[in-house]
């Protein structure tokens, strides 16, 4: 039996973790359900998987339960006993967790690549025993294992390419258009990064640090059918890739069982329906995210996490109605070019960079906006 900790629980990586538990009762237990608050999903999920802790930002008391709360209860959680820690949190509020479960040498894997990246600096050395759940990157881990590290020549991510590849104009997008995404079903976050490609951009970052590779050997190509997942080429020129419907529970589920295999519930490719497979060079004169993210990728130092910080919040006023689709890029770009910190040398580094990205932010908004 293996015990699960599933934090973030009610998001879209959690609740598909908790759907890959109920097919294999047998082979899991969930020991720990974290969530941000009390809701009805998290009510009903205690119900069903009846876990020994649960954790809430803020102390509620739930009987019957070991309730875990506040940073207190990170740190405790940090130090349960249980097999794999799943981090399916959205956003920078993932990176406690995650530096506290690699501090402690916990087996995690993750979906959460804003902490992969603004942590990449100073614990990349860590990441070696990380199992990647981020589709793209599950399917590099498996490609990996075809061949040595440095048999590796390069490294290809796929992107869907979101509702907005084919779209010459980019202004007046709502945010109902944006959440449309043509093949994943995924958070807010993630959706609105995918129509900009910053989700690509941030990929890359993530695949540099997770795999050790240099930003030189990770391209991206847009492939609208999100069949092929990822592409590793080795140094004798063959390239194995990993294929699969887009359906965010196999690579939870490869996370899980790793490395093992074990059965999903997932419908099959039917190459025959498929038929065609296409591939496209991105746009980053219509994208910018791409070519900036991977310039600050490149930069290395305090940028990406800046850059992470800068397009959260740019995502976030868009989501509540308050810039354009088209002003995320123009402000992720602006708030990189103000800002110019040291490179984090710890965790600490980390932390007070964003708090500064978060701060000045706030004033270059306001001051705009005058
Ligand atoms: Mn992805």
């Amino acid at each position: 039996m293996k015990t699960l900790a599933v934090l973030g629980s009610t998001g879209s990586i959690g609740t598909q973790t908790l759907d890959i538990v109920r097919k294999h009762p047998d082979k899991l237990k969930v020991k720990l359900l974290a969530a941000s608050r009390v809701s009805e999903i998290l009510l009903k999920q205690i119900q069903e998987f009846k876990p020994e802790y649960v954790y809430i930002k803020e102390y509620t008391d739930l009987p019957g339960l070991k309730v875990l709360s506040g940073n207190q209860g990170l740190e405790e959680i940090a130090n349960l006993n249980i097999d794999l820690f799943i981090n399916g949190i959205a956003g920078i509020a993932g990176i406690k967790p995650t530096y506290l479960l690699l501090k402690n040498n916990k087996r995690l894997a993750t979906a959460n690549k804003e902490a992969i990246i603004c942590l990449g600096e100073v614990l990349k050395d860590r990441y070696s025993e990380i199992i990647p759940i981020d589709s793209e990157h599950s399917a590099i881990f498996q490609c990996l294992q075809s061949g040595k590290k440095d048999e590796v020549n390069r490294i290809i991510l796929t992107a869907s390419g979101g509702p907005f590849w084919k779209r010459d104009n980019l202004e007046g997008i709502s945010v109902e258009e944006a959440l449309n995404h043509p093949k994943w079903k995924m958070g807010k976050k993630v959706t609105i990064d995918s129509a900009t490609l910053m989700n690509k951009g941030l990929e890359i970052i993530e695949a540099h640090y997770l795999f050790d590779i240099p930003y030189e050997k990770i391209e991206a190509v847009i492939h609208p059918q999100s069949i092929v997942h990822g592409l590793v080429e080795f140094i004798d020129g063959s390239i194995i890739a990993n294929l699969s419907n887009p359906d965010m529970r196999i690579p939870i589920s490869y996370a899980i069982s790793y490395p093992e295999r074990w059965e999903t519930d997932t419908h099959r490719l039917n190459l025959f329906e498929i038929k065609k497979l296409e591939f496209y060079e991105p746009d980053e004169n219509r994208f910018p995210l791409l070519r900036i993210a991977k310039e600050a990728g490149k930069k290395g130092g305090a940028y990406p996490i800046v850059l992470t910080v800068a397009d959260e919040i740019a995502v976030q006023l868009f989501l509540e109605g308050k810039i354009d689709f088209t002003e995320i890029p123009q402000i992720v770009d602006t708030v990189l070019q103000e800002l110019d910190f040291p490179a984090p040398k710890d965790y600490e580094d980390v932390i007070s960079i964003i708090e500064e990205t978060k701060n000045l932010f706030k004033n270059l908004i306001q001051n705009s906006r005058r």
